[in-house]
């Protein structure tokens, strides 16, 4: 199979792809961003450079692509949605003002005994806020006591 030349315009990459001659007009889908590039004629482009292997077209910015977004290093994962400054993860979720109000509300609840968890045990307030983010479903109401028990 020859070897074809592509440009992505998202990300201002060149690439080669090895495909058959009849293909070679079909848009490739960049090795960085993913996107659809259109294939080049080697005599396109007067300059470009080189930079950690990757053609890019000249004034290089020196940024790098990936789905979509600029980074400024390329993806060293074979993994391509696990790039490091795109996937970095979450802080941690600020609590908003109705959840807090409502988890004093739940504290409240629970220093008078009037909160269980879902199995119906009683709930300590300092416990409330570690529960509620634990997913732990709480509700008001005195602790039931199954009486057969
Ligand atoms: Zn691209």
């Amino acid at each position: 199979m020859p070897l074809y030349e592509y440009f992505c315009q998202a990300c201002n990459g060149i690439f080669e792809e090895l495909r058959p001659m009849r293909e070679a007009t079909e848009p490739v889908p960049c090795p960085q961003c993913y996107k659809d590039a259109g294939r080049i004629m080697p005599t396109s482009f007067s300059a470009f450079t080189f930079r950690d292997g990757y053609p890019r077209r000249i004034p290089d910015d020196n940024q790098f692509y990936h789905l979509g977004k600029k980074v400024t290093k390329p993806i060293t994962s074979a993994r391509p949605n696990e790039h490091p400054e795109i996937n970095k993860p979450q802080p941690k979720k600020r609590k908003l003002k109705g959840e807090v109000t409502e988890i004093q509300d739940m504290q409240v609840a629970a220093s008078k005994g009037d909160l269980t968890d879902w199995y119906g045990n009683g709930v300590k307030p300092r416990d409330v806020p570690r529960m509620v983010d634990e997913g732990k479903i709480l509700r008001k109401g005195t602790p039931q006591r199954d009486p057969t028990l």
